[in-house]
């Protein structure tokens, strides 16, 4: 086993002086190049790929993480998206000339720079401790800034390899880890950041969102939601019950982007469960508690939250059910309920439970997803192109899966964010570096088209009859 570094808070009386000297990094300008940035940048790689032990280790012991779970979703996501980066940068460093500009004002070169941002504060969410964090970091390094990364501290180890790892590889004097938790990260916000890049739940979101107010600093802000998954009538059952026990199953639920309710049609629930059995029979024939690919809840607070709406449910347990504290495990857990005030359906649960509540047809379905979040952060029809047409056309999500569930956001490349209360901005691959760069408009005026220009000095006497 390799030994992980241990969490450690970091003093809140030495905050101000990390930004200090990260903003004085910032003003030195040696981040501007795009050398400098590659280099950073292929330097991470390297820390993440040397250190892949740790970090399976590092998420096994903080959600129970598969060790296939953590390559796919947070070193190798992390590593791919370097990569296509380091690939791409200079293209998007580039200036870019600026369109449908009249012809006679082309003489000034008209054009957008990429410019960073400045000194920019990233705070991580626990569930995917690696990705939510390092995947703005990347976006942010590719853009010329400097970064103070603060990861969650309820994925403590994650959160202590990522710190080391940032002290060995890069320069730290430009990208540095603060751990702690609220009174750390308050002392944060009191810093003068160019961006906050947040990720995390809604109410925390706008706390983050008041307090950058105050100095009209830009948010990003990527949040949560009740994300429906609407099967028709016209579906696949087969297609829909694996698509969305993979879903719901992948690190134990918690992902934001899973779906949180099934509107499914009346006419179609009884193959769908008998497909839904079938997978979890497929996917952990000895049940999930005996698989070494299901993880575990992050920690006791949250397994007694998704317990307690569990246990207020009004609804009947299909499948699943099971619990064990002490391990924090919560099986997959299928239940049909009823009302839409069922406890399942009244609050995002960020965990393994499935709640279905059937409906008479896909008009019923899209009433109900738009009344109990009108913009949720996905949303997953499954149906014929009519319907799933339909349902993308009536309702607002940050991003959809057609016939999946959450595919969209397991693209690497593809921009990622949500819409309404489920946050604003994206970012991810291209979008990572537009996220954190300010694209400045600039001309240049030639000494030769002051006789042009004329026009526009006083006195303006008899200039307005030329219009
Ligand atoms: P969390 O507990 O890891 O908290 C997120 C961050 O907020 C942490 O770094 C934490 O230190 C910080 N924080 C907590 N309280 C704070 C306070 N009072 N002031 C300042 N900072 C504070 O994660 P969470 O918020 O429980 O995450 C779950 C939620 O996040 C769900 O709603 C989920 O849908 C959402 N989420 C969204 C995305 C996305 O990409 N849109 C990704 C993951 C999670």
């Amino acid at each position: 086993m390799v030994s992980l570094p241990a969490f450690e808070h970091t003093p809140i009386d030495k905050i101000a002086g990390i930004y200090g000297k990260v903003q004085k990094s910032y003003l030195s300008h040696k981040t501007r190049g795009l050398e400098f940035r590659l280099a950073q940048l292929r330097k991470l790689y390297w820390g993440l790929k040397d250190n892949q032990e740790a970090i399976q280790e590092a998420c096994k012991l903080d959600l129970g993480k598969p060790s296939y779970e953590t390559y796919i979703t947070e070193t190798g996501w992390c590593m791919n998206d370097i990569i296509f980066t380091c690939n791409n940068l200079a293209k998007w460093m580039k200036d870019e000339s600026a369109p449908d500009i009249p012809l006679m004002n082309k003489a000034l070169s008209p054009r957008i720079r990429k410019d960073p941002l400045g000194v920019v504060l990233v705070i991580g969410a626990y569930n995917f401790p690696i990705q939510l964090s390092l995947g703005p970091v990347i976006g942010a390094i590719a853009a010329g800034n400097t970064v103070v990364l603060k990861p969650s501290e309820n994925s403590p180890n994650a959160a202590a390899v990522m710190k080391m790892i940032l002290e060995k590889y890069v320069d730290s004097s430009c990208y540095t880890v603060i751990n702690g938790a609220v009174p750390e990260t308050t002392a944060l916000l009191e810093q003068k950041w160019d961006k906050i890049f947040y990720t995390g739940n809604g109410t925390v979101g706008t706390i983050i969102a008041k307090k950058a107010a105050e100095t009209l600093t830009p948010v990003t802000l990527e949040l949560g939601g009740r994300n429906p998954a609407i099967i028709t009538k016209n579906a696949d059952p087969r297609l829909a019950a694996r698509r969305l026990v993979w879903a719901k199953i992948l690190n134990a639920g918690q992902v934001c982007v899973s779906q949180n309710y099934i509107l499914i049609d009346r006419e179609i629930l009884p193959q769908f469960l008998e497909e839904l059995k079938k997978t979890f029979k497929e996917f952990f024939p000895a049940g999930a508690k005996a698989s070494p690919d299901y993880g575990r809840i992050v920690n006791n607070r949250q397994w007694t939250r998704l317990k307690k709406m569990l246990d207020d449910s009004k609804g009947k347990i299909l499948i699943g059910g099971n619990m064990d504290e002490a391990d924090r495990f919560l099986e997959p857990t299928v239940v049909q309920v009823d009302s839409l005030d069922d406890s399942l359906l009244a609050d995002e649960s960020f965990g393994p439970l499935i709640p279905i509540l059937p409906v008479s047809n896909l008009d019923e379905a899209i009433k109900i997803a738009n009344s109990v979040h009108d913009t949720p952060l996905g949303i997953y029809p499954f149906g014929n192109k009519k319907e799933t047409d339909q349902v993308l056309n009536q309702t607002r999500s940050g991003g959809a899966s057609v016939n999946d569930g959450f595919f969209h956001a397991s693209l690497p490349t593809l921009a990622f964010g949500g819409v309404g209360t489920s946050g604003s901005g994206a970012y991810r691959g291209r979008s990572s570096f537009d996220c954190f760069t300010h694209r400045r408009s600039v001309t240049t005026t030639p000494a030769w088209i002051e006789r042009m220009l004329a026009i526009r000095y006083p006195p303006y006497k008899g200039k307005l009859g030329q219009y």
